[in-house]
């Protein structure tokens, strides 16, 4: 494949050849990139932003990364921190520091992963910064979104007796990521071995291309539900529950019975030497949403069409309780996850 060296083309050719991939979607979107500051507009009350940094050989291991994915999973990340407020995000802005290592062909397929999440969720790229950096890739995202202050779901809401349900199902992106460890040991110690990973396609494909889950914010919509609480599950189950607790100031209980788990969740742990339930509670990167609402709203909500499953509930005692399917109660501790 052809190689060019991103000093051929220059910060501004880099950031010309970015711009010209995009278009505008948004009417909010006033103006792009191109000068000093990007100009958004909004017709609602509030404007929600937040960040997320990538950084290669702390979150990302490209020797089993594509770029296309990391692009793609960059803005995923970010878009789930506006989903996970009840939210919709509409503009993003990039930040990438990359050394000579990397070709103009590397950040093509960046910004290809890129381009494809934002056409897929509708969002705009208004700006960000290039860089050059000595070692390796470094990538952060910035995203914009609007809401009305009643529509906004927050941390610290929850009441006690709400429901706590969960979206998808748990334990996939951490084993995915084990996985992969384990495919990339075994071909540093056998160059010649080809490993067959289409049995842990589904794994691997969460833990490298997570979905952020605006079909559920989709679902809240058109239900006419506001959750009382939400958290986008990046470090695991068991340690966004305890953020929820804490700032609602409340316990749980929630059942190991309930918890959504595919079968090859326990046969790929087996598989691994790890205790299932260590992936379902403290796997992180899941980019699900765990939200609460009261038992009359989850009650008249229909769920056949949407994957949603209901946990457990708040408590106005302050214990964090596990039940354990042979009815055992387990504390979760203020560390998220301990093995028994
Ligand atoms: P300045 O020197 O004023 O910071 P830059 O030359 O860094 O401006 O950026 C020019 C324009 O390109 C700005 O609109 C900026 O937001 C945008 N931009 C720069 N780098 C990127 C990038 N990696 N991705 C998207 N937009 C970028
Ligand atoms: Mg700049």
């Amino acid at each position: 494949m052809k190689r060019t060296e991103i000093n051929e083309l220059g910060e501004f050719g880099i950031i010309n050849r970015i711009n010209s991939k995009f278009r505008k979607n948004h009417k909010t979107t006033i103006l792009g990139i191109g000068d000093d500051a990007a100009i958004t507009n909004t017709d609602k009350e509030l404007i929600l932003t937040s960040s997320d940094m990538l950084i290669e050989g702390i979150h990302f291991d490209l020797s089993y990364t594509p770029l296309k994915h990391l692009g793609y999973k960059l803005v995923m990340v970010n878009l789930s921190d506006i989903f996970s407020m009840n939210c919709y995000p509409n503009h993003i802005l990039i930040n990438l520091a990359i050394s000579n290592k990397f070709s103009v062909e590397a950040i093509d397929e960046i910004y290809d992963g890129i381009k494809y999440a934002c056409d897929e969720y509708n969002i705009d790229l208004v700006g960000g910064d290039t860089s050059s950096s000595i070692s390796g890739l470094i990538m952060s995202c910035t995203v914009i979104g609007y809401g009305d202050k009643k529509q906004i779901s927050y941390r610290d809401k929850a009441k006690v007796d709400d429901i706590i349900c969960v979206s998808g199902n748990l334990g996939r992106a951490y084993l995915g990521l084990l996985v992969l460890q384990r495919e990339k040991n075994k071909f540093i110690h056998d160059p010649k071995n080809q490993p067959d990973l289409s049995k842990y396609k589904k794994v691997i494909e969460k833990q490298l291309r997570p979905k952020a889950r605006k079909d559920i914010i989709d679902f809240f919509n058109s239900n006419k539900i506001i959750p009382n609480s939400m958290i986008d599950i990046s470090d695991g189950l068991s340690s966004e529950l305890l953020h929820i607790s804490n700032s609602s100031d409340l316990g749980f209980k929630i059942f190991e019975e309930k918890l959504p788990i595919e079968s090859e969740i326990y046969s790929l742990s087996k598989e691994l030497n790890i205790d299932y339930m260590e992936a379902v509670l403290s796997g992180g990167e899941e980019y699900e949403l765990l939200f609460s609402m009261p038992l009359d709203k989850f009650e008249n909500l229909n769920l056949d069409k949407i994957d949603i499953t209901p946990i457990g509930h708040f408590t106005k005692n302050k214990k964090r309780i596990l039940v354990q399917k042979d009815g055992k109660n387990i504390d979760l501790n203020t560390k998220g996850w301990i093995h028994f």
